[in-house]
């Protein structure tokens, strides 16, 4: 088993002593009717209330009162498992989505093949409410041999929403009422294990979205966690199939293990399962040739580090322009040495990656236009880009090059104190045409 230690990190939970559906007398008769012959197991795993959003908690309760079932789902039970504070908490539910509309009026609608409500709160506070989903079988779908899940909007009861999803950590529900995990994976022990393990055969769990590469390599980097070996096989052998994915998708999840504080792990976890040379051949190649780069690899790998330390020790995920522009600055800065048109070497270089993985025009001409300010910052020579909106992304990029090649970060830090007073704020400061999305899947 692959694993990394992090002494940052809280050890993992003791297992909670479990019981076994039949054995509980209080269950309703219709939730044990249900849950009978699913392979369930209830672990007493008691949650700390301070940590569980009480908005979510709210909607769980009402939902429960009008005779639904409710449970917290994926990533916040796992997160609260791990001794983490989840980022945001979903919920799952036997309800409809025009059901939940019907309950809460601070309630939209939202996604067409994927429908799902959103249950909004004070401070932009979004609950995501899923109806239990099951994975589309051969009877739902007129494919024959192909695997590649194209809609997944087909309802179903609560442990085939289970089985639908990706990793059996990420499958865990939570039931407020009984304070209990409803597992019917195996994802406590996995939860125990810190290991990250697909739901059934990784071979196909890949071939059916191949993205969930990309999702294993993002929790196994965020969350420091060890990859099962068999799994860690099947992203390698199932790394092409990322060429037919969706590719916004793809540039979806790029920028989320960019986003993280991981991107380092990240990274280098996606160039050592070849995933890189799929999705970023020019970077991959630029790694692999640590001769004629002179070590650019560890240039590269040191600037993540300092990255991800930006991202940890300040106010979150830096801009998406700079995180692209770090991504591939060192092959970007390869392609346009020795030319005199740089903005010409520049779109060369650009144009094969904004079809490849679906790169926002947005965000390919900040790159360009940060790749020409970069050179001329580490000049000296301030020119009129100063005043524009791309500079203070432009000094975060010229600090990272040099924080990178090991030298002083001085004159950047006194130019962003000169800069463009009042400084803006990092939300102001967000480019992106890319907004973080809640509930983005397929
Ligand atoms: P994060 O904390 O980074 O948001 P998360 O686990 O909540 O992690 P989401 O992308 O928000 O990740 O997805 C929520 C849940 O939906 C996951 O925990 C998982 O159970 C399920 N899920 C998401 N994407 C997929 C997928 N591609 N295939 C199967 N299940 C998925
Ligand atoms: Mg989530």
């Amino acid at each position: 088993m692959r694993r990394r230690s992090n002494p940052d990190l809280p050890p993992p939970p003791e297992l909670p002593s479990f019981t076994v559906e039949p054995e509980m007398e209080e269950a309703s008769p219709s939730i044990l009717e249900r849950h009978a012959s699913t392979g369930l197991q209830r672990h007493d795993a008691p949650l700390d209330d301070d940590a569980i959003d009480p908005d979510a908690a709210k909607v769980v309760r009402r939902l429960e009162r009008s005779g639904y079932q409710a449970y917290l789902v994926g990533g916040c039970v796992r997160d609260l498992l791990l001794g983490i504070r989840p980022k945001d908490f979903d919920v799952a539910t036997s309800a409809r989505p025009d059901d939940v509309r019907a309950l809460f009026r601070n309630c939209r609608i939202i996604g067409r093949r994927f429908r799902l409500a959103h249950v909004l709160f004070g401070g932009g506070k979004v609950v995501e409410v899923a109806t239990f989903r099951r994975n589309p079988t051969e009877a739902d779908s007129d494919e024959d041999d192909d695997l590649l899940i194209r809609s997944d909007n087909v309802f179903g009861e609560a442990h085939e929403d289970a089985l639908r999803r990706d990793f059996t950590l990420n499958a865990l529900f939570y039931d407020l009422d009984r304070r209990q995990v409803l597992d019917w994976c195996g994802g406590m022990p996995d939860i125990q294990a810190r290991t990250i393990r697909t739901i059934g055969d990784p071979g196909v769990r890949f071939r059916e979205d191949p993205v969930r590469i990309l999702r294993a390599v993002r929790f196994s980097a965020k969350l420091d966690l060890g990859i099962d070996p068999a799994v860690y096989d099947a992203m390698v052998a199932s790394r092409a199939e990322l060429a037919r994915a969706a590719r916004p998708r793809i540039f979806e999840e790029i920028l989320r293990l960019m986003r993280v504080g991981a991107s380092h792990r990240s990274m280098w976890l996606l160039w050592e399962i070849g995933a890189m040379a799929i999705l970023l051949p020019e970077l991959s190649a630029y790694l692999d040739d640590d001769e004629a780069t002179d070590e650019g690899s560890a240039r590269f790998f040191e600037k993540l580090t300092l990255l991800d330390k930006k991202t940890r020790e300040g106010h979150g995920a830096l801009d998406d322009v700079v995180l692209m522009t770090a991504l591939l600055y060192e092959p970007l800065e390869e392609a346009a040495s020795g030319t005199r048109d740089l903005m010409g070497a520049v779109n060369d270089f650009l144009d094969p990656v904004i079809d490849r993985i679906a790169m926002p025009r947005r965000i390919a001409d900040g790159i360009r236009r940060i790749m020409f300010m970069v050179p001329r910052i580490l000049a000296g020579k301030i020119g009129r880009f100063a005043r524009t909106e791309l500079f203070l992304p432009a000094l975060d990029v010229a600090e990272l090059v040099l924080a990178s090649r090991g030298e002083s970060t001085h004159r950047i830090e006194a130019l962003r104190r000169d800069a463009m007073p009042p400084p803006p704020t990092r939300e102001a400061r967000r480019t992106s045409a890319f907004p973080r999305q809640r509930g983005a899947r397929r």
